[in-house]
């Protein structure tokens, strides 16, 4: 199935795709397999200049398109990508790795995505405010202009897509960078864009050098708006880079979720969701539950049930039958793991599961559960973007709290009680983006996603997702 693959891919700029021909070439590698499955061009400057002049040649055309017209080709896009999510989503498991299902879930997940910002773009009015006779202000919200959006490799097609369908809605032309390493499927996601007939020039994709690219971009006032999913230290780079012509930004910078596990809670759905929960995409989640905190009572028998549950987990080539985890999704991620779990290992920790890599020649790691991890392992400090759940007991509420809020950053929180005051006081307490209580349901679409602290700034998704990429504008009249 993975031969689906093209053996070779396009940039787009300015309404034509581009072969590699003479320009640096990034091979893209099958996680699988460590085999190169594709060649893909990297863009010269020239190439990145001639996108910028679209961008800003586009945006005015695109801005004055009522908006009913911006929706009817966002939803027909909408349609041509559930119609075509087994293909992309058989080359996102080539490129990426999760398992088929997974992967073509995220493309039918992307199109509603779709579909909810050509919604909310026709429901986002301004105001007036009424004046003595013949006097009035007016409150507008207009496109912020031309964007720079930047994504990674673990959600191929749904990050770029909550980037992509409110900067398309709202009015803006964009410019996407998606992650070298898994190119090909959100490739087709524009060009399910195009086949829906959004103009030339309006959505382009590029690859390079990442610094090169953002750089390059980032530098020209073309650009008005960043949008950047990644990690802390490249978040903030590119915020300092902005500085220089005063382009907004909205950070989603990744995070290190904490799971409050309470002894009033329905321990067999909390312990069927976090297993099922932890594993999906290898651990490989931004809001993937990590820190997970056990209250004293329950916790010896929680960390057996969880192990046992984890134990089940099928690992394989995601393109096998019956497989929950594929591989990681590059080999930095096994080396990552290695050195968390080795650390966690010295200072104490146990390691009830897993705790290694597979014999491979892909980048597969064993489904991992550590238990009793000191504060001090870096593994309950640095996101560890792997399939990893590290375990500690707690006793009160407010020592739960304090755990929970001890790092520096603030994405997703989980909690798990059948006491509604507990659950309030987690809720209103725990510093954090997104919090779920008794469901790890942080990601629905229509509410707004986005972290505190060091996991970035601005929300994307719903309403809130669409007005990141707006100007207000107040206009006085008499
Ligand atoms: P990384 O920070 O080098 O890369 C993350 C993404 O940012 C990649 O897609 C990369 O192409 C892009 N990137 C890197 N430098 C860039 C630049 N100067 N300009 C524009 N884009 C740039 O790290 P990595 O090795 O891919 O992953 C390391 C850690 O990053 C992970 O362990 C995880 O903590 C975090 N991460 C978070 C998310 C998320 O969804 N928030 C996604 C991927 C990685």
């Amino acid at each position: 199935m993975s031969n689906t693959y093209p053996p070779s891919l396009q940039l787009h700029i300015d309404g034509e795709w581009i072969d590699v021909e003479d320009r640096d070439v990034h091979h893209v590698v099958n996680p699988s397999t460590g085999k190169t499955i594709s060649d893909l061009p990297k863009a010269s400057k020239a190439d990145l200049d001639r996108a910028l002049d679209a961008a800003k040649r586009a945006f005015p055309i695109w801005r004055d398109t009522p908006v009913a017209a911006r929706a009817a080709i966002l939803h027909k896009a909408a349609d041509l990508m559930r119609e075509r999510a087994p293909e992309i989503g058989r080359m996102m498991t080539a490129e990426q790795g999760k398992p088929v299902g997974q992967a073509t879930g995220e493309v039918t997940a992307s199109a509603a995505m779709f579909d909810v910002m050509a919604e909310e773009a026709k429901r986002c009015y301004g105001r007036v405010l009424v004046r003595p006779t013949g006097q009035n202000s007016f409150v507008k919200y207009q496109p912020v202009g031309p964007v720079a959006a930047f994504s990674p490799w673990n959600f191929p097609v749904y990050t770029p897509a909550r980037k992509l369908a409110p900067a398309l809605a709202a009015g803006c032309s964009i410019i996407l960078k998606p992650a070298e390493e898994t190119p090909a499927s959100p490739i087709e996601m524009i060009r399910c864009l195009l086949d829906a007939g959004l103009p030339a020039g309006t959505a382009q994709v590029v690859f390079g050098d990442p610094s090169e690219v953002s750089s390059h971009l980032i530098a020209s006032d073309i650009i008005r708006k960043i949008s950047f999913t990644g990690s802390v230290p490249v978040g903030r780079h590119l915020m300092k880079l902005a500085t220089e012509n005063m382009q907004r930004t909205t950070m989603e910078l990744g995070g290190h979720a904490p799971v409050l596990v309470f002894d009033d809670c329905d321990l067999d759905k909390a312990l069927d969701l976090l297993a099922m929960q932890k594993y999906r995409n290898a651990g490989q989640v931004c809001v993937s539950p990590t820190r997970f905190y056990v209250q004293s009572g329950i916790y010896e028998k929680f960390a057996n049930e969880f192990t046992k549950r984890a134990e089940k987990v099928q690992v394989g080539d995601g393109f096998g039958d019956n497989i929950d985890m594929g591989p990681l999704a590059n080999p930095r991620r096994p080396e990552a793991m290695e050195k968390l779990i080795s650390d966690a290992k010295a200072k104490g920790a146990t390691v009830r599961l897993g705790g290694e890599a597979m014999d491979s020649d892909g980048y597969f790691y064993r489904p991992t559960v550590l238990t009793d991890v000191p504060l001090q392992a870096d593994i309950m400090s640095n996101e560890p973007f792997g399939p990893v759940a590290a375990m500690r007991p707690f006793d009160t509420l407010d020592e739960a709290i304090e755990q929970a809020n001890r790092l520096p950053l603030g994405l997703a929180a989980y909690a798990f009680t059948n006491s509604l005051r507990t659950a309030n006081i987690v809720g209103d307490m725990v510093e954090a983006g997104m919090v779920a209580i008794n469901n790890l349901t942080v990601s629905p679409g229509d509410a707004p996603f986005g972290g505190v602290k060091q996991s970035g700034h601005g929300s994307e998704d719903g309403p809130d997702g669409l007005k990141a990429y707006m100007v207000t504008k107040a206009i006085h009249q008499s």
